[in-house]
């Protein structure tokens, strides 16, 4: 119901500033992506006129659908769902930023298909920070390799990372995989001299955490749009 979208918002956002000032931080450079997976178009509309400019989707067909009608220049949507290789020319008339890069053939598939369509992409690279084998993301030691073959393709513009927390984690474990993140992006900046400031971690239920870790993006789903079917 759009009357529980607005108040959910109001809450998230007042959430997201009290945690950014906790942390001295600037409310305004956090992102929320308001993660619509699942819900109808009619939802994303809502949200975007509830003020939510950036949204969250994790599949091609669902996005194919969802967004086959006009939509506004300002709203912008993040893949941040597996990437089949196969599937990226259906993809690209429609994304922004591609959260979810995590392993060279993928960047070697988003290269070839972006010179054909002759665009640039934005790309954020997954990473694997708490090391669960079922989870996705490169592992946090494989990751220079891999940014640097982002870095490497041309119409490929790395700003960031994206990582998942484990599902149900205590606060501890959370904090030592969003800090792990931050730390591993600290060092491949310096290393590669090459500007990564975005930093997509946290979800509904652990995203002041995340904030005060330093995350630039918080997908936030289930908080905003309610419990998905
Ligand atoms: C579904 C999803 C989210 C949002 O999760 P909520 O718990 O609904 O906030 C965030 N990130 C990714 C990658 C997701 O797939």
């Amino acid at each position: 119901m759009i009357s529980d979208l607005r108040a959910n918002a109001t809450r998230i956002r007042d959430r997201v500033t009290e945690a950014a000032e906790r942390a001295d931080r600037d409310p305004a450079s956090v992102t929320i992506v308001a993660v619509s997976k699942t819900f109808p178009r009619e939802d994303v509309n809502a949200a975007y006129d509830a003020g939510f400019r950036v949204f969250g989707e994790n599949r091609v067909q669902e996005i194919r659908e969802k967004y086959a009608l006009p939509f506004p220049a300002d709203l912008h949507i993040h893949m941040i769902g597996s990437l089949q290789t196969n599937k990226i020319g259906q993809l690209l008339p429609f994304i922004d930023v591609v959260e979810t890069v995590d392993r060279l053939s993928l960047v070697e598939a988003l290269q070839h298909q972006l010179e054909r369509h002759h665009q640039q992409l934005e790309v954020m690279l997954e990473v694997n920070v708490s090391g669960e084998a079922q989870k996705a993301g490169v592992p946090s030691e494989d990751a220079g390799e891999l940014l640097r073959a982002v870095i490497d393709a041309p119409n490929l513009v790395p700003v960031g990372f994206m990582t998942m927390a484990p599902f149900g984690a205590d606060e501890a474990t959370l904090r030592y995989v969003f800090r792990g993140l931050r730390n591993l992006r600290d060092r491949l900046q310096e290393e590669t001299g090459m500007p990564l400031p975005a930093l997509s971690m946290g979800m509904s239920n652990d995203f002041e955490i995340a904030i005060e870790e330093g995350a630039t993006h918080v997908r936030i789903g289930r908080a905003l749009f309610g419990e998905r079917l």
